[in-house]
């Protein structure tokens, strides 16, 4: 049995979804669901392509990727771009911050009500019509600074 995850969404999700987007659910479509669902929580396309080449042997990176951007439309994943160096597929969808530790790269969730339900600045407001705000917390996670200390 897999363990629960917070704003996980499943399989009749993504066939509803795709019903209402008219969008057909290919076998390779459905394959990248289920492996990303399966994966850590902030997979890039590189690991999920890596780990479908046993049972998809011809699969390209560029179907992954298209793939995951439309789910990303579609609202199951979201896509994040953490330091403009890597694009990954947050299976989280639903709102949350992240903590990035700039040794291991890992990305962790952040809940934080009290940012999320804070009055924004005034300038900000004052830019144009707010659409979501995501908190980026960069620093060394303590598996590392354990490490370091060894
Ligand atoms: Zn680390
Ligand atoms: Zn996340």
């Amino acid at each position: 049995m897999e363990i629960e995850k917070p704003g996980k969404q499943h399989l009749h999700q993504l066939k509803q979804l795709c019903n209402d987007a008219g969008i057909k659910l290919t076998h390779q479509r459905l394959e990248i669901f289920r492996e990303l669902m399966s994966v850590s929580d902030h997979p890039s396309a590189e690991l999920i392509h890596k780990r479908l080449h046993k049972r998809l042997p011809t699969i390209a990176i560029d179907t992954v990727y298209r793939t995951l951007t439309t789910f990303d439309e579609l609202g199951l994943v979201k896509k994040l771009h953490i330091m403009n160096e890597r694009t990954l597929f947050d299976t989280n969808v639903t709102i949350h911050h992240h903590f990035i530790c700039s040794h291991c790269k890992k990305v962790t969730d952040i809940y934080w009500s009290d940012l999320d339900n804070s009055k924004l600045p005034e300038m900000v407001e004052g830019m144009g019509k707010i659409q979501s705000r995501h908190l980026e917390i960069h620093g060394v996670c303590n598996d590392c600074l354990h490490k370091s200390e060894e």
